[in-house]
């Protein structure tokens, strides 16, 4: 098991669903489960929109629910690369309760360091496909027609919470609720940090390195 570790616009989803594909183990976005269920307009997804389009977290019991339902399903048999989750202490407590339930060890927590300019900058030109989720960058990973999906054709939009209002939000969310955890996976010996601003192909290369040196199964 591998945790991705970041502030918002570290480029955790990005990197890890290209990490996952590497390894062949399952990507699991606590983001894109509830965009998807936002999209679909269920119970869960308006409930979790009250939180995310303000830029808060959205309750500890919640999330902790839905990472369990996934974890026991079949694909995660072999790892899977979380990103996303844990992002408050309680979390990463129920995270520790899981991995002991399922004998699946935590084996690296990647701590993607940015600058907070660099943040702002990524997060203010990122656009996301309605259809499939893939993340574009106005600048940096434009996709190839203006406003449409490379992968599947589909539309692409600005996230309601990468507003610079629900940004510097969600920065503040993160400095109090989530930083706390790199001291705690430091003292595990668990933390990788990995300086997420260079090109991304970069950072790839390297954090493939780190999971072939790591069994992360
Ligand atoms: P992300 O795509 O990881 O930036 O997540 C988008 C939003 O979903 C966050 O700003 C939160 O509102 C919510 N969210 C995602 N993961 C969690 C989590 N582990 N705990 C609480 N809220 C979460």
């Amino acid at each position: 098991m591998f945790v991705f570790l970041g502030p918002p616009g570290a480029g955790k989803g990005t990197l890890a669903k290209r990490l996952s594909e590497v390894l062949h183990i399952p990507h699991i976005s606590t983001g894109d489960i509830f965009r998807e269920e936002m999209a679909k307009g269920t119970a869960l997804g308006k409930l979790a929109k009250q939180y995310i389009d303000k830029g808060d977290l959205v309750p500890d019991s919640i999330v902790s629910e839905i990472v369990k339902g996934r974890l026991s399903q079949k694909d995660c048999e072999k790892g899977f690369i979380l990103d996303g989750f844990p992002r408050t202490l309680q979390q990463a407590e129920a995270l520790e309760e899981m991995s002991n339930e399922l004998h699946r060890p935590l084996k690296a927590v990647v701590n993607l360091q940015v600058s907070e300019e660099e943040i702002i900058r990524r997060l203010s030109g990122r656009r996301i496909c309605r259809n499939c989720g893939a993340i574009f960058h106005i600048v940096n990973m434009p996709p190839k027609k203006e406003g449409i999906c490379d992968f599947c054709g589909g539309e692409l939009y600005q996230r309601e919470d990468d507003t610079p209002e629900a940004i510097r939000h969600r920065l503040q969310v993160y400095h109090q609720q989530t930083e706390p955890l790199i001291r705690l996976y430091k003292e595990k010996g668990l933390l990788v940090d990995i300086n997420a601003e260079r090109p991304i192909e970069e950072t790839i290369q390297h954090l493939v390195k780190i999971a072939e040196g790591n069994d992360l199964h």
